[in-house]
């Protein structure tokens, strides 16, 4: 998958999920913090760019360990002082290994050579893939912040 929808991925079911109660009430997440999501949803390959399926999987930061030395460094740093953001901020970091899983897989318990996923999201794919998460993310942003 493409940085898009990694970024907008999390946003979204953040941004779906964690909703406020009610129309009157302020939005559960501050804009930041809904863009720090998104930016967890990119950080594997941020830290470790790639452009060949191969490369990603040799990538360390598309395993288990990567999200465990995240989930420490946040703990360990007390980066955020909301619990909530926190298990999004995983959860972010999580649904990026979950998605290049559906497209290519991941080897998700590396060092070990086992490979998790398949090519179940085909590449032809990911452009329109890209502009449905961009479009919903801004939707529930619009309906979040600006309307
Ligand atoms: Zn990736």
């Amino acid at each position: 998958m493409t940085p898009i929808t990694h970024f907008c991925f999390p946003l979204i079911c953040a941004m779906a999920v964690d909703s406020p109660r009610g129309w009157q009430d302020p939005p559960a997440f501050t804009k930041r913090e809904l863009i720090e999501i998104g930016i967890g949803g990119m950080l594997p390959d941020i830290i470790d760019p790639h452009l060949s399926l191969a490369l990603r999987l040799g990538s360390w930061t598309h395993s288990i360990i990567f999200v465990l030395l995240i989930v420490a460094i946040i703990k360990i740093m007390d980066v955020h002082h909301s619990c909530r953001w926190q298990h999004w901020f995983v959860f972010a970091v999580g649904s990026h290994l979950f998605l290049d899983a559906l497209s290519g897989g991941v080897r998700l318990w590396y060092p070990a050579e086992h490979v998790v996923g398949g090519t179940l999201i085909p590449f032809f794919l990911w452009l329109p893939i890209d502009v449905v998460c961009a479009s919903t993310a801004y939707f529930l942003w619009w309906r979040r912040f600006i309307r």
